[in-house]
Protein backbone atom coordinates (compact mmCIF):
# COMPACT_ATOMS: atom_id res chain seq x y z
CA UNK A 1 0.00 0.00 0.00
CA UNK A 2 1.37 3.61 -0.57
CA UNK A 3 1.28 5.35 2.49
CA UNK A 4 1.58 8.77 1.08
CA UNK A 5 -2.34 8.04 -0.59
CA UNK A 6 -4.84 8.72 2.64
CA UNK A 7 -6.47 5.41 3.10
CA UNK A 8 -10.01 6.96 3.45
CA UNK A 9 -9.05 8.77 -0.23
CA UNK A 10 -9.88 6.44 -2.90
CA UNK A 11 -13.92 6.54 -4.51
CA UNK A 12 -14.42 9.43 -3.53
CA UNK A 13 -17.10 9.59 -6.25
CA UNK A 14 -19.13 6.99 -3.40
CA UNK A 15 -18.79 8.72 -0.31
CA UNK A 16 -21.07 9.93 1.67
CA UNK A 17 -19.14 12.86 3.97
CA UNK A 18 -21.78 13.62 6.17
CA UNK A 19 -19.87 15.14 8.41
CA UNK A 20 -17.21 17.75 6.67
CA UNK A 21 -16.65 20.61 8.58
CA UNK A 22 -17.91 23.76 6.72
CA UNK A 23 -15.84 26.69 6.68
CA UNK A 24 -15.42 29.57 7.40
CA UNK A 25 -15.95 28.06 11.09
CA UNK A 26 -16.74 30.77 13.60
CA UNK A 27 -14.78 29.94 17.49
CA UNK A 28 -17.37 31.63 19.53
CA UNK A 29 -15.28 30.66 22.77
CA UNK A 30 -11.92 31.01 21.33
CA UNK A 31 -11.72 27.50 21.10
CA UNK A 32 -11.98 25.42 17.60
CA UNK A 33 -15.60 24.52 17.18
CA UNK A 34 -15.71 19.99 17.53
CA UNK A 35 -16.21 18.75 14.12
CA UNK A 36 -19.87 17.16 13.81
CA UNK A 37 -20.49 13.87 14.59
CA UNK A 38 -16.97 13.93 16.38
CA UNK A 39 -16.84 11.93 19.61
CA UNK A 40 -13.50 12.18 21.72
CA UNK A 41 -12.66 9.36 23.65
CA UNK A 42 -15.84 7.18 22.73
CA UNK A 43 -14.11 4.00 21.44
CA UNK A 44 -14.82 2.83 17.88
CA UNK A 45 -18.21 1.10 17.57
CA UNK A 46 -16.95 -0.18 14.18
CA UNK A 47 -19.10 2.23 12.18
CA UNK A 48 -18.21 5.47 12.15
CA UNK A 49 -19.90 8.23 10.59
CA UNK A 50 -18.28 9.41 7.67
CA UNK A 51 -16.78 5.88 7.34
CA UNK A 52 -17.21 4.21 3.92
CA UNK A 53 -19.61 1.09 3.25
CA UNK A 54 -18.35 -1.52 4.87
CA UNK A 55 -16.40 -4.20 1.90
CA UNK A 56 -15.52 -1.30 -0.58
CA UNK A 57 -12.31 -0.21 0.61
CA UNK A 58 -9.14 -1.84 -0.23
CA UNK A 59 -7.55 -0.10 2.40
CA UNK A 60 -7.17 -0.77 5.89
CA UNK A 61 -10.24 0.09 8.35
CA UNK A 62 -9.21 0.12 12.36
CA UNK A 63 -9.83 -3.42 12.92
CA UNK A 64 -6.41 -4.69 13.44
CA UNK A 65 -6.23 -5.23 9.70
CA UNK A 66 -3.38 -2.91 9.18
CA UNK A 67 -0.55 -4.70 7.27
CA UNK A 68 2.03 -5.38 9.69
CA UNK A 69 -0.28 -5.76 12.11
CA UNK A 70 -1.23 -9.42 12.17
CA UNK A 71 -4.36 -10.37 13.54
CA UNK A 72 -4.30 -12.55 16.85
CA UNK A 73 -0.96 -11.44 18.12
CA UNK A 74 -1.61 -10.17 21.44
CA UNK A 75 -3.53 -12.10 23.49
CA UNK A 76 -2.73 -10.62 26.41
CA UNK A 77 -4.34 -7.06 27.77
CA UNK A 78 -2.32 -4.09 28.05
CA UNK A 79 -1.81 -2.59 31.53
CA UNK A 80 -4.88 -1.41 33.21
CA UNK A 81 -5.46 2.19 32.36
CA UNK A 82 -3.23 2.43 29.84
CA UNK A 83 -6.07 2.54 26.93
CA UNK A 84 -8.00 5.61 27.81
CA UNK A 85 -10.44 5.93 24.51
CA UNK A 86 -10.85 2.23 24.93
CA UNK A 87 -8.29 -0.13 22.25
CA UNK A 88 -9.66 -1.17 18.86
CA UNK A 89 -12.31 -4.27 19.58
CA UNK A 90 -11.38 -7.58 19.30
CA UNK A 91 -7.42 -6.80 19.81
CA UNK A 92 -6.82 -7.37 23.45
CA UNK A 93 -8.94 -10.78 24.87
CA UNK A 94 -8.21 -11.28 28.58
CA UNK A 95 -6.01 -9.34 30.92
CA UNK A 96 -2.84 -10.25 32.14
CA UNK A 97 -3.34 -12.77 34.96
CA UNK A 98 -2.78 -11.12 38.41
CA UNK A 99 -0.80 -12.26 41.04
CA UNK A 100 0.60 -15.58 39.33
CA UNK A 101 4.62 -16.13 39.32
CA UNK A 102 6.85 -14.93 36.33
CA UNK A 103 6.88 -18.24 34.79
CA UNK A 104 2.78 -18.33 33.88
CA UNK A 105 3.24 -15.23 31.40
CA UNK A 106 5.64 -15.76 28.63
CA UNK A 107 7.14 -12.07 27.18
CA UNK A 108 5.80 -11.44 23.62
CA UNK A 109 7.79 -8.92 22.60
CA UNK A 110 10.15 -10.56 19.52
CA UNK A 111 12.38 -7.19 18.66
CA UNK A 112 15.92 -6.07 20.39
CA UNK A 113 15.94 -6.85 23.80
CA UNK A 114 19.10 -7.03 25.79
CA UNK A 115 20.81 -10.73 26.72
CA UNK A 116 20.36 -10.39 30.61
CA UNK A 117 17.54 -8.94 32.49
CA UNK A 118 17.54 -5.79 33.30
CA UNK A 119 17.57 -3.42 37.31
CA UNK A 120 14.56 -2.50 37.88
CA UNK A 121 13.66 0.55 37.70
CA UNK A 122 9.58 1.34 38.94
CA UNK A 123 10.28 4.80 37.44
CA UNK A 124 11.40 4.27 34.36
CA UNK A 125 9.09 6.14 31.67
CA UNK A 126 8.62 5.58 28.12
CA UNK A 127 10.83 7.88 25.39
CA UNK A 128 8.29 10.26 24.32
CA UNK A 129 6.64 9.56 20.74
CA UNK A 130 9.05 10.95 17.84
CA UNK A 131 7.09 12.73 15.16
CA UNK A 132 6.21 10.51 11.98
CA UNK A 133 8.66 10.88 8.86
CA UNK A 134 7.62 13.93 7.12
CA UNK A 135 7.82 12.04 3.64
CA UNK A 136 5.12 10.11 4.97
CA UNK A 137 2.72 13.18 4.79
CA UNK A 138 0.81 13.70 2.20
CA UNK A 139 1.64 16.98 -0.67
CA UNK A 140 -1.19 19.60 0.25
CA UNK A 141 -1.82 22.09 -2.45
CA UNK A 142 -0.49 25.38 -0.46
CA UNK A 143 1.11 24.10 2.65
CA UNK A 144 4.19 22.19 0.89
CA UNK A 145 6.09 23.93 3.53
CA UNK A 146 4.91 22.81 6.46
CA UNK A 147 6.78 20.82 8.73
CA UNK A 148 6.03 19.11 12.12
CA UNK A 149 7.72 22.23 14.15
CA UNK A 150 5.20 25.39 13.06
CA UNK A 151 7.08 28.37 11.40
CA UNK A 152 5.48 31.71 10.97
CA UNK A 153 3.35 32.48 7.64
CA UNK A 154 3.79 35.89 6.23
CA UNK A 155 0.72 37.79 6.24
CA UNK A 156 -1.47 38.91 3.80
CA UNK A 157 -0.22 41.99 1.83
CA UNK A 158 -1.65 45.68 3.39
CA UNK A 159 -3.12 47.62 1.06
CA UNK A 160 -2.52 51.21 2.18
CA UNK A 161 -5.28 52.75 1.23
CA UNK A 162 -5.77 56.76 1.35
CA UNK A 163 -7.46 57.77 4.55
CA UNK A 164 -8.76 61.13 5.17
CA UNK A 165 -6.82 62.61 8.63
CA UNK A 166 -9.30 62.33 11.57
CA UNK A 167 -11.50 65.57 12.88
CA UNK A 168 -10.29 65.71 15.99
CA UNK A 169 -11.28 68.50 19.01
CA UNK A 170 -9.33 70.44 21.00
CA UNK A 171 -7.89 69.85 24.32
CA UNK A 172 -8.65 71.97 27.48
CA UNK A 173 -9.31 71.84 31.03
CA UNK A 174 -6.15 70.56 32.63
CA UNK A 175 -7.29 68.77 35.99
CA UNK A 176 -5.79 70.08 39.58
CA UNK A 177 -5.72 68.67 43.12
CA UNK A 178 -6.25 71.37 45.97
CA UNK A 179 -4.63 72.35 49.02
CA UNK A 180 -7.00 70.04 51.21
CA UNK A 181 -6.65 67.71 48.77
CA UNK A 182 -3.20 67.78 49.19
CA UNK A 183 -3.25 67.28 53.31
CA UNK A 184 -5.90 64.96 52.97
CA UNK A 185 -3.55 62.38 50.36
CA UNK A 186 -0.61 62.77 52.94
CA UNK A 187 -2.57 61.74 55.34
CA UNK A 188 -3.65 58.50 54.23
CA UNK A 189 -0.29 57.91 52.96
CA UNK A 190 1.08 58.92 56.44
CA UNK A 191 -2.08 56.23 57.58
CA UNK A 192 -0.52 53.60 55.23
CA UNK A 193 2.86 53.53 56.42
CA UNK A 194 1.89 51.94 59.90
CA UNK A 195 5.82 53.31 61.41
CA UNK A 196 4.86 56.78 60.21
CA UNK A 197 4.08 59.80 62.49
CA UNK A 198 0.94 61.69 61.47
CA UNK A 199 1.44 65.06 63.30
CA UNK A 200 3.96 66.54 60.63
CA UNK A 201 1.07 66.11 58.28
CA UNK A 202 -1.31 67.36 60.15
CA UNK A 203 0.49 70.70 61.24
CA UNK A 204 2.71 71.47 58.24
CA UNK A 205 2.05 74.71 56.70
CA UNK A 206 2.14 74.97 52.70
CA UNK A 207 4.58 77.01 51.07
CA UNK A 208 3.81 76.93 47.88
CA UNK A 209 1.50 74.55 45.79
CA UNK A 210 2.92 73.82 42.28
CA UNK A 211 0.77 72.54 39.82
CA UNK A 212 1.20 70.57 36.68
CA UNK A 213 0.28 67.72 34.65
CA UNK A 214 2.07 64.30 33.49
CA UNK A 215 1.19 63.21 29.91
CA UNK A 216 0.63 59.13 29.05
CA UNK A 217 0.38 58.42 25.35
CA UNK A 218 -0.45 54.44 24.71
CA UNK A 219 -0.24 53.10 21.30
CA UNK A 220 -1.86 49.20 20.82
CA UNK A 221 -1.75 47.91 17.62
CA UNK A 222 -3.36 44.45 17.40
CA UNK A 223 -1.82 41.62 15.18
CA UNK A 224 -2.60 38.11 14.31
CA UNK A 225 -0.01 35.73 13.72
CA UNK A 226 -0.50 32.16 11.49
CA UNK A 227 1.74 29.48 11.56
CA UNK A 228 0.78 25.60 10.13
CA UNK A 229 2.15 22.23 11.32
CA UNK A 230 1.75 18.49 11.02
CA UNK A 231 0.45 16.79 13.66
CA UNK A 232 -1.25 13.81 14.44
CA UNK A 233 -3.31 11.96 16.66
CA UNK A 234 -4.93 8.11 17.49
CA UNK A 235 -7.16 7.04 14.90
CA UNK A 236 -10.13 5.98 16.75
CA UNK A 237 -12.46 6.28 14.09
CA UNK A 238 -13.18 9.83 14.02
CA UNK A 239 -14.44 11.65 10.96
CA UNK A 240 -11.57 12.17 8.61
CA UNK A 241 -11.78 15.42 6.21
CA UNK A 242 -9.40 14.61 3.94
CA UNK A 243 -8.46 15.75 0.24
CA UNK A 244 -11.27 13.63 -1.14
CA UNK A 245 -14.04 16.60 0.60
CA UNK A 246 -12.06 19.26 -1.52
CA UNK A 247 -8.55 21.67 -1.66
CA UNK A 248 -7.21 22.78 1.41
CA UNK A 249 -7.95 26.41 1.88
CA UNK A 250 -5.29 28.73 2.27
CA UNK A 251 -3.85 29.52 6.14
CA UNK A 252 -5.46 33.23 5.51
CA UNK A 253 -8.62 31.92 3.84
CA UNK A 254 -9.54 29.90 7.12
CA UNK A 255 -12.12 32.46 9.20
CA UNK A 256 -11.04 33.19 13.04
CA UNK A 257 -12.13 35.94 15.18
CA UNK A 258 -10.77 37.11 18.71
CA UNK A 259 -13.46 37.08 21.20
CA UNK A 260 -12.11 40.25 22.43
CA UNK A 261 -10.01 43.20 20.45
CA UNK A 262 -6.79 44.08 21.79
CA UNK A 263 -6.11 40.91 23.72
CA UNK A 264 -3.79 38.19 23.75
CA UNK A 265 -5.33 35.03 22.29
CA UNK A 266 -4.48 31.70 20.58
CA UNK A 267 -6.75 29.37 19.05
CA UNK A 268 -5.65 25.80 17.41
CA UNK A 269 -7.47 24.61 14.31
CA UNK A 270 -7.55 21.77 11.82
CA UNK A 271 -6.64 22.61 8.25
CA UNK A 272 -10.05 21.58 6.39
CA UNK A 273 -9.52 18.63 4.11
CA UNK A 274 -5.72 18.31 4.94
CA UNK A 275 -6.60 14.63 7.28
CA UNK A 276 -5.11 10.92 6.42
CA UNK A 277 -5.27 8.13 8.48
CA UNK A 278 -1.77 6.65 8.49
CA UNK A 279 -0.68 3.24 10.25
CA UNK A 280 1.46 4.11 13.45
CA UNK A 281 5.22 4.88 12.85
CA UNK A 282 6.15 4.53 16.58
CA UNK A 283 4.78 0.91 16.77
CA UNK A 284 4.38 0.02 13.27
CA UNK A 285 0.98 -0.41 13.21
CA UNK A 286 1.10 -2.80 15.77
CA UNK A 287 -0.39 -1.04 18.66
CA UNK A 288 2.28 -1.89 21.01
CA UNK A 289 5.87 -1.26 21.70
CA UNK A 290 8.68 -2.92 23.48
CA UNK A 291 8.26 -2.17 27.62
CA UNK A 292 10.94 0.54 28.42
CA UNK A 293 10.94 -1.24 32.19
CA UNK A 294 12.09 -4.33 31.02
CA UNK A 295 13.25 -3.76 28.15
CA UNK A 296 11.05 -6.29 26.24
CA UNK A 297 12.08 -9.49 28.52
CA UNK A 298 9.11 -8.85 30.68
CA UNK A 299 11.14 -9.79 33.76
CA UNK A 300 13.54 -7.41 35.93
CA UNK A 301 16.70 -8.43 38.33
CA UNK A 302 15.27 -8.36 41.53
CA UNK A 303 15.92 -5.69 43.56
CA UNK A 304 15.98 -7.51 46.98
CA UNK A 305 18.63 -10.37 46.19
CA UNK A 306 20.25 -8.21 43.21
CA UNK A 307 19.11 -11.55 40.99
CA UNK A 308 21.23 -13.94 42.87
CA UNK A 309 18.30 -15.80 44.42
CA UNK A 310 19.25 -16.13 47.99
CA UNK A 311 20.93 -13.61 50.55
CA UNK A 312 23.35 -14.07 53.49
CA UNK A 313 22.27 -13.88 56.69
CA UNK A 314 24.07 -13.46 59.75
CA UNK A 315 22.57 -16.47 62.46
CA UNK A 316 23.82 -18.69 65.54
CA UNK A 317 27.19 -17.43 65.21
CA UNK A 318 27.29 -18.27 61.70
CA UNK A 319 26.85 -17.18 58.04
CA UNK A 320 24.12 -19.05 56.22
CA UNK A 321 22.48 -18.48 52.51
CA UNK A 322 18.78 -17.72 53.01
CA UNK A 323 16.11 -18.01 49.77
CA UNK A 324 14.98 -14.28 48.64
CA UNK A 325 10.92 -14.10 49.84
CA UNK A 326 10.84 -11.69 47.07
CA UNK A 327 11.25 -13.24 44.05
CA UNK A 328 11.17 -17.09 45.57
CA UNK A 329 14.83 -18.07 44.91
CA UNK A 330 14.61 -17.08 41.62
CA UNK A 331 16.51 -13.60 41.25
CA UNK A 332 14.14 -12.10 38.66
CA UNK A 333 10.42 -11.06 38.94
CA UNK A 334 7.90 -10.08 36.75
CA UNK A 335 8.38 -6.54 35.56
CA UNK A 336 5.23 -4.50 37.11
CA UNK A 337 4.54 -2.35 34.17
CA UNK A 338 4.11 -4.86 31.42
CA UNK A 339 3.36 -7.59 33.98
CA UNK A 340 5.22 -9.61 31.85
CA UNK A 341 4.39 -9.52 28.24
CA UNK A 342 7.41 -7.14 27.70
CA UNK A 343 5.20 -4.82 25.58
CA UNK A 344 2.65 -1.78 26.24
CA UNK A 345 0.68 0.16 24.82
CA UNK A 346 1.98 2.07 21.97
CA UNK A 347 2.45 6.01 23.56
CA UNK A 348 1.59 7.26 20.05
CA UNK A 349 -1.43 5.82 18.67
CA UNK A 350 -2.52 4.33 22.50
CA UNK A 351 -3.19 1.10 21.36
CA UNK A 352 -5.12 1.54 17.98
CA UNK A 353 -2.68 0.77 15.54
CA UNK A 354 -3.09 3.94 13.13
CA UNK A 355 -3.13 7.92 13.44
CA UNK A 356 -5.28 10.76 12.32
CA UNK A 357 -2.16 13.05 10.50
CA UNK A 358 -3.61 16.18 9.96
CA UNK A 359 -2.19 20.48 9.37
CA UNK A 360 -3.14 22.34 12.27
CA UNK A 361 -3.09 25.96 11.91
CA UNK A 362 -2.22 28.15 14.87
CA UNK A 363 -3.66 31.59 15.09
CA UNK A 364 -2.25 34.13 17.43
CA UNK A 365 -3.28 37.05 18.59
CA UNK A 366 -1.23 39.80 20.26
CA UNK A 367 -1.72 43.11 21.48
CA UNK A 368 1.80 45.08 21.15
CA UNK A 369 1.56 48.15 23.77
CA UNK A 370 3.83 51.38 23.71
CA UNK A 371 3.83 54.14 26.07
CA UNK A 372 6.08 57.42 26.43
CA UNK A 373 5.50 59.47 29.55
CA UNK A 374 5.90 63.27 29.72
CA UNK A 375 6.62 64.01 33.43
CA UNK A 376 8.80 67.41 34.39
CA UNK A 377 9.29 67.54 37.91
CA UNK A 378 11.24 65.33 40.23
CA UNK A 379 8.42 62.48 40.78
CA UNK A 380 9.78 59.58 39.21
CA UNK A 381 7.93 59.19 35.20
CA UNK A 382 7.14 55.67 36.11
CA UNK A 383 4.42 55.96 38.94
CA UNK A 384 2.16 57.99 36.85
CA UNK A 385 1.70 54.95 34.28
CA UNK A 386 -0.80 52.94 36.43
CA UNK A 387 -2.65 55.76 38.28
CA UNK A 388 -6.34 57.08 36.94
CA UNK A 389 -5.97 60.58 35.11
CA UNK A 390 -8.39 61.96 32.78
CA UNK A 391 -8.09 60.80 29.52
CA UNK A 392 -7.91 63.59 26.87
CA UNK A 393 -7.90 61.84 23.56
CA UNK A 394 -8.32 58.19 22.60
CA UNK A 395 -9.18 56.79 18.72
CA UNK A 396 -9.98 53.43 17.30
CA UNK A 397 -8.79 53.03 13.65
CA UNK A 398 -7.34 50.47 11.50
CA UNK A 399 -4.80 52.57 11.30
CA UNK A 400 -4.46 55.11 13.64
CA UNK A 401 -2.63 58.64 12.26
CA UNK A 402 0.07 60.08 14.75
CA UNK A 403 -1.20 62.64 17.05
CA UNK A 404 -0.51 66.17 16.14
CA UNK A 405 -2.76 68.55 17.43
CA UNK A 406 -1.73 67.70 21.33
CA UNK A 407 -0.90 70.85 23.77
CA UNK A 408 2.53 69.25 24.26
CA UNK A 409 4.70 68.74 21.42
CA UNK A 410 7.02 65.94 22.86
CA UNK A 411 3.71 63.69 22.62
CA UNK A 412 2.98 64.40 19.42
CA UNK A 413 6.30 64.04 18.59
CA UNK A 414 6.25 60.44 20.71
CA UNK A 415 3.11 59.46 18.85
CA UNK A 416 4.56 59.97 15.24
CA UNK A 417 7.62 58.14 16.28
CA UNK A 418 5.54 55.37 18.11
CA UNK A 419 2.85 54.87 15.25
CA UNK A 420 6.12 54.96 12.61
CA UNK A 421 7.69 51.94 14.70
CA UNK A 422 4.43 49.94 14.83
CA UNK A 423 3.88 50.27 11.21
CA UNK A 424 6.91 48.22 10.39
CA UNK A 425 7.64 46.20 13.37
CA UNK A 426 5.72 43.04 13.06
CA UNK A 427 5.91 41.96 9.66
CA UNK A 428 5.12 38.22 10.17
CA UNK A 429 1.78 39.99 11.81
CA UNK A 430 -1.68 40.94 9.73
CA UNK A 431 -2.33 44.42 11.86
CA UNK A 432 -6.32 44.19 12.53
CA UNK A 433 -6.75 47.27 14.52
CA UNK A 434 -4.76 50.20 16.53
CA UNK A 435 -5.92 52.53 19.04
CA UNK A 436 -4.51 55.26 21.18
CA UNK A 437 -4.78 57.65 23.82
CA UNK A 438 -3.59 60.39 25.87
CA UNK A 439 -4.35 60.55 29.68
CA UNK A 440 -3.57 63.97 31.69
CA UNK A 441 -2.37 63.05 35.25
CA UNK A 442 -2.70 66.02 37.52
CA UNK A 443 0.90 66.15 39.58
CA UNK A 444 0.62 68.75 42.56
CA UNK A 445 4.67 69.49 44.23
CA UNK A 446 3.64 70.86 47.98
CA UNK A 447 6.28 72.61 49.25
CA UNK A 448 5.88 72.78 53.58
CA UNK A 449 7.58 74.21 56.14
CA UNK A 450 7.56 72.01 59.56
CA UNK A 451 9.02 72.96 62.35
CA UNK A 452 12.77 73.95 61.21
CA UNK A 453 12.41 71.61 58.26
CA UNK A 454 10.95 72.35 54.64
CA UNK A 455 10.77 70.28 52.47
CA UNK A 456 8.42 68.60 49.55
CA UNK A 457 5.79 65.99 48.92
CA UNK A 458 3.84 64.90 45.57
CA UNK A 459 0.60 64.27 44.65
CA UNK A 460 -0.65 62.66 41.42
CA UNK A 461 -3.41 61.25 39.46
CA UNK A 462 -6.64 60.83 40.23
CA UNK A 463 -6.33 57.91 42.87
CA UNK A 464 -4.23 61.05 44.82
CA UNK A 465 -1.10 58.78 45.34
CA UNK A 466 1.54 60.20 47.51
CA UNK A 467 5.13 60.76 46.50
CA UNK A 468 6.93 61.91 49.66
CA UNK A 469 10.52 59.83 50.11
CA UNK A 470 11.62 62.79 52.40
CA UNK A 471 8.37 62.78 54.87
CA UNK A 472 9.81 64.29 57.92
CA UNK A 473 8.15 61.46 60.31
CA UNK A 474 9.44 58.20 59.31
CA UNK A 475 9.87 56.42 62.81
CA UNK A 476 7.05 54.96 64.61
CA UNK A 477 7.35 57.53 67.48
CA UNK A 478 8.44 60.70 65.64
CA UNK A 479 12.36 59.87 67.51
CA UNK A 480 14.46 60.64 64.36
CA UNK A 481 12.58 64.20 64.40
CA UNK A 482 11.55 65.17 67.91
ZN1 LIG B 1 8.10 -4.74 31.25
ZN1 LIG C 1 15.23 -12.02 44.98
ZN1 LIG D 1 1.51 3.07 17.72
Amino acid sequence: MDEKKPIMASNSGNMNYNSAPQYPVQYPGGQPAPQQGGYPGAPPQGQYPGAPPQGQYAGAPPQGQYPGAPQGQYPGAPPQGQNPGGPPQGQYQGGPPQGVGPESVQPQWQGEMPDQDVDDNPNAVPSAPSAPPLEKMDTVPGYQDTGFAGAMLPPPSYEEATRPPPQRDEISNLPRIGEEEARQALLAFVAENCCYGKSAAENLKFRDLLHSSAFHYTLETYGEGRCTSWTFTPYSGQPIDGPQNGQAPGPWDIQAQPTKLFEDQKVEVEVPHTASVKPCHNCMAMGRIRCHRCHGRGRVRCSSCSGRGHKTVYRNGEYEQERCTWCHGDGRRRCMTCHGMGMITCVCCQGYCSLKCFIKLTITWTNHLQDHIVERTALPDHLVRNVQGQVAFQEQQFRVWPINHFPDAEINNASQSIVQQHASAFPSEKLLMQRHQVRIIPVLQALYKWKDTESDFYVYGFDRKVYAPNYPQQCCCGCSIL
